[in-house]
């Protein structure tokens, strides 16, 4: 990079998706309903009504804020954040803002990127409500409150990452975590994760450590996709290495801009002198609260195995490679249908092997997820018995699976219908076998002469099983009888 190196701090947003009802008032967390379906007056901020805290919001905020090794407040509240917006009915957000009121402050993580460990620190990481959604049409907008007061959790690295491909890595292992932990889905289909990235560029011989050898920060607003992020980063920091070399990036301002993505650019919102004045203050309607060390201990005992972990056991326990073991555990809905298959007697590694190869495929060529796979767990054991039985042979089984993932029919029915069954009954098998030497008595001298006539045998054996013989067998057949005679 012509001498500089990024430095890239994030502000991840992440929706909390696993409480029933939204972060102050009693409406369903589900903004994917019809419109305006899920609202209390709370969320249309008629007056006189107040917020009462969602504890399971704050738990699961817990939860996260311990995963990065945050510092949890002994009492917690909330600050308001004045800003005027349509899909923003109070005029203010319910937020965290000064220290020590988040849920955490002062962590870090560490993550995997390209076979090496990185730590980030994190700055905090605070409970707060989302806003309602609006969509604008040629002469109208429209106004959805179902996500108005959604929890939301943010989450503000320090600017200790480096490129674009880093900034994706940690931002996939946080959303692995807020998987595996139950705090949310993560899910960026539907939105529930955005991010604000802050860029800046430094001489890469100085000490990134003092602060004072930073370059002027450009933050990117509300970017909604993770491959949004690495473009936007990517298209930054060139941007800023062509301003240095044309002498004028320490002439720029701190600034906001957002990312384009038709034009695959960023463009400038506001400098740093336009700065919206939040004027944060205490919320008054919710009394400070203490956060009792008992209840503390215990979230942190309902932490459950989190990918590394469970990468681990994948390796130790099952002899699965790391490379395995990582796809498997990317997604927590495919390590979960995998522990599924392994809990139903499946053999652990032809499971994984059958999930990585075929099965991952699958969903990614018809860019589906795991849960709207056909294929249930109980069906790929089933599959894998049948094999394992002789039954049918391997390559049988990977067309019958290819049937049953696009008839939607089970495996069962499907090698019925095939008619695919392989023989493996010892009498049927042998029958035809003494048949077949009965009709060749030469080839049996030729054989004992040595010449190599045994393949004809299978193959005459193949040919009349219409290839249905198990191989295996069928050569073991032949091998006896001929001895027999
Ligand atoms: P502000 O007061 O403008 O909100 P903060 O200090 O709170 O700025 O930082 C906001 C985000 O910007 C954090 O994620 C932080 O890591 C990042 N950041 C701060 N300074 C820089 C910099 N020089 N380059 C890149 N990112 C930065
Ligand atoms: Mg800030």
């Amino acid at each position: 990079m012509d001498g500089y190196k990024a430095l890239i701090g994030l502000e991840m947003h992440c929706e909390i998706s696993k409480t029933k009802t939204k972060v102050f008032s009693s409406a369903l967390n589900d903004y994917n309903d019809t419109p305006n379906a899920n609202i209390r007056p709370l969320d249309m901020a008629f007056p006189g009504t107040l917020p009462v805290v969602n504890k399971k919001a704050v738990e699961l905020a817990l939860k996260a804020s311990m995963i990065l090794n945050c510092k949890q407040p002994e009492y917690m509240y909330f600050e308001r954040k004045n800003y005027y917006y349509p899909d923003l009915p109070k005029g203010y957000q319910i937020t965290q803002e000064t220290k020590p009121a988040p849920v955490g402050i002062y962590g870090s993580l560490t993550f995997d990127y390209k076979d090496e460990e990185r730590t980030v620190r994190i700055n905090n990481i605070h409970l707060e409500e989302d806003a309602a959604s609006s969509d604008h049409y040629p002469t109208f907008s429209t106004i959805d409150y179902n996500r108005a007061g959604v929890p939301l959790l943010e989450l503000v690295t320090e600017p200790d990452l480096h490129s674009a491909d880093e900034a994706v890595a940690f931002l996939e292992t946080m959303r692995s975590i807020y998987q595996y932990a139950e705090i949310s889905d993560a899910d960026n289909r539907k939105g529930q994760i955005r991010c604000d990235v802050n860029v800046s560029i430094m001489d890469e011989n100085l000490d990134e450590t003092d602060p004072k050898n930073w370059g002027t920060k450009v933050e990117i607003k509300n970017v909604n996709s993770f491959a949004g992020v690495r473009d936007a980063i990517n298209y930054e920091i060139e941007r800023q290495v062509e301003l240095k070399q044309k002498g004028e990036y320490d002439k720029m301002e701190q600034q906001t801009r957002r990312w384009d993505e038709d034009t695959f650019t960023t463009k400038f919102m506001r400098s740093k002198v336009d700065a919206i004045d939040y004027k944060y203050f205490v919320e008054p309607n919710i009394p400070k609260f203490k956060i009792s060390s008992s209840w503390l201990d215990n979230i942190r005992k309902s932490i459950p195995a989190l990918a590394p972990e469970r990468k681990e056991k994948y390796m130790k326990t099952y002899n699965l490679s790391a490379y395995d073991a990582k796809i498997l555990v990317k997604d927590k809905a495919i390590s979960d249908y995998y522990e599924e298959v392994i809990s139903l007697g499946a053999d652990p590694k032809g499971a994984a092997n059958w999930l990585t190869s075929v099965i991952l495929g699958y969903l990614n060529k018809n860019e589906l997820e795991i849960k709207d796979l056909y294929l249930t767990p109980k069906m790929l054991v089933d599959l894998m018995q049948m094999t394992k039985d002789g039954k049918i042979s391997s390559k049988q089984s990977k067309e019958v699976l290819n049937k049953v993932l696009e008839e939607k029919k089970e495996p069962k029915v499907i090698v019925k219908e095939l008619g695919v069954s392989q023989i493996s009954d010892d009498k049927t098998i042998r029958d035809i076998v003494v048949r077949v030497l009965d009709a060749h008595p030469d080839l049996i001298i030729e054989h004992r002469k040595g010449r190599n006539t045994f393949d004809f045998f299978v193959g005459q054996v193949m040919k009349e099983t219409r290839g249905q013989a198990n191989p295996s067998l069928t050569a073991q057949i032949i091998k006896e009888e001929i001895d027999r005679r």
